[in-house]
């Protein structure tokens, strides 16, 4: 059991009730991502960072 929950217990004990307010639901879905890109040609890195996202489709893009 890690330490955070020790201390809830402890707080939580003989009391009736919550103590604190219950956590139901996040108001978000998705965490933050950091995108790592690179190109296979030239090794070039490119970083996009802090978006939320589901789900990711990579595509060809032929010049
Ligand atoms: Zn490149």
């Amino acid at each position: 059991m890690s330490e955070g929950q020790r201390r809830y217990e402890r707080k939580q004990e003989g009391y009736g009730s919550q103590r604190r307010p219950e956590q139901k639901r996040f108001a978000k879905v998705t965490k933050k991502v950091v995108l790592r890109i690179q190109c296979s040609q030239c090794g070039y890195k490119r970083h996009i960072l802090g978006i939320r996202l589901k789900k990711i489709e990579l595509i060809e893009v032929v010049r």
